[in-house]
Parts: structure tokens; C-alpha cells; sequence
């Protein structure tokens, strides 16, 4: 293997370290705790692995774990109640509703009932808006751990040519207008596109969010580019991704493992985001304090 290997896994207790530190700061100041209300419908056992080991992290960075648990067959209405409540509560700092939700629940609905401010997996029409505009707000966590592993690594991003292999709302197309905010000259590929590799082969940063375990094959890479897979596969009692590991691992400068890689660091930015939530709320209450002072 000659690739270097891009470990999330540190690089993500390194931020959960920084985010405890600016915690315990805040609340050392007299201002409350960040709180992050997870939002888990129904029963799908992976849903609950994500919604558990987010909850983990929360608390271990100091933060308020404010969980809620909704059975499969809860209404529309009460789904969108309960949103409606966390939204309006100020304990919490953070709504994240974890994706999929059962069939018959519109998460359209619910995503658009969260306040921008509180949306801190940047899923929202607004922040979504936001992004797309090149404005300030909370960008979606994957793409955001992504260029903070491409930074962690000085990966240098400023003209080169990056291609982002999937354009899905979560992954593809944020990611692909974070590298162009940082002035990358991004390609997006997707399930229509003709003579993958070939495009694939112009990257010096690829980014493989396909969802198709093993799509990128040594075919598909430059020689020394960096190579940052998204995909999460499970293949009998291991995890794989969307890129052939053993075969790109030969060829690229520098890989993200599976898992190890983007997985952790994309709990890292749901931290980051809920912290910098609540400093903001905290901000704006201290303006609106502030103003009533004569
Ligand atoms: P998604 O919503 O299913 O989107 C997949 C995208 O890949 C679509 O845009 C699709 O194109 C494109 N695609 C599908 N087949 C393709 C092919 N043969 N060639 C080129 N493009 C193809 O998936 P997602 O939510 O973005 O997630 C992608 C992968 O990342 C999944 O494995 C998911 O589990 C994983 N993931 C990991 C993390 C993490 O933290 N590590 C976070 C989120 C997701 P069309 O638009 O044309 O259909």
C-alpha cells in the first residue's frame, strides 16, 4: 500500500475534544449547556445505531442529550408536534431528525418545521439556500468533516480538479459546492453519467458518495490523488465503501479507510454545529439583554 491513510477516527476526537473545551468554556461563563434533541422514528436497528452513538458523543462533549423516540405508527400530526416543540423550546440548540423515516411519515414536512438556526444537520430549505448562495449558516455534516479531513491533511484544494461521484441532497451536491466555495473545479457524476472512470481519472480529490459498494475501481484513479469514500456497506461482519480499498490503496496519494474515515468525522460536525447553534442563541440573547439596557 502506498496511499496514506486519512484517519477520521483521531481527527474526530480531536474536534469532540475542541468542542468539549468551548463547552465547558460556555458553561464555566454561566450560559447553558448546548442541547441536542435527536429524533428517532420507528424501529430500523441501523437508525439506532446512529441515533445512539450521536447521543454518545453529545454527552461525552458536555452537551444536554435531549432524545426522543417515536414508536413506527406515530401520526404525521404528533411527528410534526413534537418538531414543533423542540423548535420552540430553547433548551435546545440542535434538532436532527434521522433519516429515513417510515414510509408513511413526510420528512419533508418535519425538515421544513425546523427552524435554520436549529438545523443543525443543514438539511433545510434554508441553509440548503444558504450554501448555494455562498452565505454563512450550517452546512451538512459529511460534506463539512469531509473538507475538514481535506484541510487536516493539507489537501491543497485551490484549482484542483475535484470530482464527486453521487448528488444527493446529504452528500453530492453540498460537498460539490463546498469545493467550489474553496475554489475547486468540480465535476458532479451520477447514476446517468457516461464512462465513469474516465471522468473519475481527471480528479486530484475524488470523492466516491454513489452508494454502490466497490463502484471505484483502480481504473478510476490518478495516480497520488486523494481519494475520500463516503460509502457505508455492510458485507458479512465487516464494513466496506464505495471504493475497491485494497486495489486503490496502491495507487492513490491518500484514501479515507472504512470505517475509520468519514463516518466519524461526520458525528464530529454534528457536534460542531450544536455548539456553534447555542453560541448564537446565546449571542442573540445577550444582543437582545444588551438592548434593553438603557
Ligand atoms: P443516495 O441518496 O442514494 O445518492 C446516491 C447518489 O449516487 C445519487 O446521486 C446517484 O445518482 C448516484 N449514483 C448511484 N449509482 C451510481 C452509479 N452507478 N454511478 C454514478 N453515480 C451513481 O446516497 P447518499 O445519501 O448520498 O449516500 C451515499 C453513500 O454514502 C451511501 O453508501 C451512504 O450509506 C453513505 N453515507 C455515509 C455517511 C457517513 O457518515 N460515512 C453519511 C451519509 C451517507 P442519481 O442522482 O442519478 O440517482
Amino acid at each position: 500500500m502506498s496511499a496514506i491513510l486519512m484517519d477520521g477516527r483521531s481527527l474526530a476526537k480531536k474536534v469532540g475534544a475542541e468542542v468539549k473545551a468551548a463547552v465547558a468554556e460556555m458553561t464555566a461563563t454561566g450560559q447553558a449547556k448546548p442541547g441536542l434533541a435527536t429524533v428517532l422514528i420507528g424501529d430500523d436497528p441501523a437508525s439506532e445505531i446512529y441515533v445512539r452513538n450521536k447521543r454518545r458523543l453529545c454527552v461525552e462533549a458536555g452537551m444536554q442529550d435531549l432524545h426522543h423516540h417515536l414508536p413506527g405508527n406515530v401520526t404525521q400530526q404528533q411527528a410534526i408536534d413534537l418538531i414543533d416543540e423542540l423548535a420552540a423550546n430553547p433548551s435546545v440548540s440542535g434538532i436532527l431528525v434521522q433519516l429515513p423515516v417510515p414510509g408513511k411519515i413526510n420528512a419533508e414536512e418535519l425538515l421544513s418545521r425546523i427552524p435554520a438556526d436549529k438545523d443543525i444537520d443543514g438539511l433545510t430549505v434554508a441553509n440548503a439556500g444558504l450554501l448555494a448562495q455562498g452565505l454563512p449558516g450550517h452546512r451538512p455534516c459529511t460534506p463539512a468533516g469531509i473538507l475538514r479531513l481535506l484541510d487536516e491533511y493539507k489537501v491543497d484544494l485551490e484549482g484542483a480538479t475535484a470530482v464527486v461521484v453521487g448528488r444527493s441532497r446529504l452528500v453530492g451536491k453540498p460537498m460539490a459546492q463546498l469545493l467550489l466555495e474553496r475554489n475547486a473545479t468540480v465535476t458532479v457524476a451520477h447514476s446517468r453519467t457516461r464512462d465513469l472512470d474516465q471522468i473519475c481519472q481527471s480528479a486530484d480529490i475524488l470523492i466516491a458518495a454513489a452508494g454502490v459498494p466497490g463502484i471505484i475501481t483502480a481504473d478510476a484513479v490518478r495516480p497520488g490523488a486523494t481519494v475520500i469514500d463516503v460509502g457505508i456497506h455492510r458485507d458479512g461482519d465487516r464494513l466496506r465503501g464505495d471504493v475497491d480499498f485494497d486495489a486503490v490503496s496502491t495507487i492513490a496519494g491518500r484514501l479515507t479507510p472504512v470505517p475509520g474515515g468519514v463516518g466519524p468525522m461526520t458525528i464530529a460536525m454534528l457536534l460542531v454545529n450544536t455548539l456553534t447553534a447555542a453560541q448564537k442563541a446565546n449571542d442573540v440573547k445577550e444582543n437582545n439583554v444588551n438592548s434593553r439596557i438603557p
